[in-house]
C-alpha cells in the first residue's frame, strides 16, 4: 500500500486481538509502530515479537517499534503516550483508536459506574487520543490520519450492552465531525466497523463450538472475521490509496449490516 513506509503509527490496545493484528500489518508495510498496552509490558510481548519478525523482514526500511504503557481513559496517560511516541519515533502520523471494552447487563440493572467505564474507554478515550494526535499533526504541519475501530454496533443496536452501543454510536459522530473539522488541514479521519471477530473480547463464544456455530449462523457469509481482515482495511484507510477518503466507516462484517433477516423475502409475496 502506498505511503505507509516510514510512517509513525500509534495503536491503542495494541497488545491483543485486532490492535495486535493492526500493529503487525503496519510493520509489514514498513511503518514504525508504538504499541500501547494497558498494564504490564509482558501483555504486549507477543505483539512485539510479531512486529520484530516483520522488522527483520523489512529491515531495509529500518522499521522501529516501541511499547507505550497507558490507560486511554486517563488524560495524563494519553498525553504521555503520544509524547513518548513522538520522542521515540520522531513524530506521529497515524493514530489507531482501537482500545475497547464491553459490559453486559440488562439496561435497567446497569449501574452508572459500568456505563461510565465503557464510555470512558471507548469514546472519551478515543476523543482524548484524537485530540492529542491532532495537536501534534498541526504542530508538525504534516497532516495525519486517524482510524477509529468502531463496530457494527455503531449502526446495529446491541441490547444488554447499552454502554457499548452508545459508545460506538458516538464514535460514528467522532469520525464524521473530526473529519469535517480538519479536512482542509491534511487530516483524514475514518473508521472501521468490525463484525463478529475472533479475538479475546469474544472468548465466550470462540472457544465453544456450539455457541460459535450459533453466532456464525447470523452472519450472511456464515463465518466470523479474523483480526487480520480488520488490519488490512485499517492500513488501506491510513494509506495514500485512500487519500481522498475521509469521514467514512467501512464495515468489515461479512454482511452483518445488510439486514440479514431480509435474505429471504418475508414481508411480501
Ligand atoms: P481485545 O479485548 O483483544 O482488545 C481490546 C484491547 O483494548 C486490549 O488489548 C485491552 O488491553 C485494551 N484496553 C482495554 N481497556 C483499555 C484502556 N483503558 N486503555 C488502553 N487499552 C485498553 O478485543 P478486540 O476484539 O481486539 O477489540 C478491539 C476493538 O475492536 C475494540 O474497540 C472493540 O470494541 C472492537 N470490536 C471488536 C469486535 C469483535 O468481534 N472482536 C467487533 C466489533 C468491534
Amino acid at each position: 500500500m502506498r505511503g505507509l513506509q516510514g510512517k509513525n503509527v500509534l495503536v491503542t490496545g495494541g497488545s491483543s486481538g485486532i490492535g495486535q493484528a493492526i500493529a503487525v500489518r503496519f510493520a509489514q508495510h514498513g511503518a514504525n509502530v508504538a504499541i500501547n498496552y494497558l498494564k504490564q509490558p509482558e501483555e504486549a510481548h507477543d505483539t512485539e515479537e510479531q512486529v520484530h519478525a516483520c522488522v527483520t523482514r523489512v529491515q531495509e526500511h529500518g522499521v522501529k517499534d516501541v511499547l507505550v504503557q497507558g490507560d486511554v481513559s486517563k488524560d495524563v496517560d494519553v498525553e504521555r503516550m503520544v509524547q513518548e511516541t513522538v520522542d521515540r519515533l520522531g513524530s506521529i502520523d497515524v493514530l489507531v483508536n482501537n482500545a475497547g471494552i464491553q459490559v453486559s447487563r440488562p439496561s435497567h440493572e446497569l449501574v452508572n459506574g459500568d456505563f461510565d467505564r465503557v464510555i470512558d474507554v471507548n469514546l472519551r478515550g478515543s476523543f482524548m487520543c484524537a485530540r492529542e494526535a491532532i495537536r501534534r499533526f498541526l504542530e508538525q504541519g504534516t497532516g495525519g490520519t486517524i482510524i477509529n475501530v468502531s463496530s457494527v454496533h455503531q449502526r446495529i443496536p446491541k441490547p444488554l450492552y447499552l454502554g457499548y452501543s452508545v459508545s460506538k454510536g458516538g464514535m460514528q459522530n467522532l469520525t464524521t465531525t473530526l473529519a469535517l473539522e480538519y479536512a482542509d488541514r491534511g487530516i483524514r479521519v475514518n473508521g472501521i466497523g468490525p463484525g463478529a471477530t475472533v479475538t479475546p473480547i469474544n472468548r465466550a463464544w470462540i472457544d465453544n463450538p456450539a455457541k460459535r456455530e450459533q453466532v456464525e449462523a447470523h452472519i450472511p457469509m456464515r463465518r466470523a472475521g479474523d483480526a487480520d481482515e480488520m488490519a488490512g482495511v485499517t492500513c488501506f484507510l491510513a494509506s495514500d490509496d485512500a487519500a481522498y477518503i475521509t469521514g467514512q466507516t467501512i464495515f468489515v462484517d461479512g454482511g452483518l449490516t445488510l439486514y440479514p433477516s431480509f435474505a429471504e423475502p418475508w414481508s411480501s409475496e
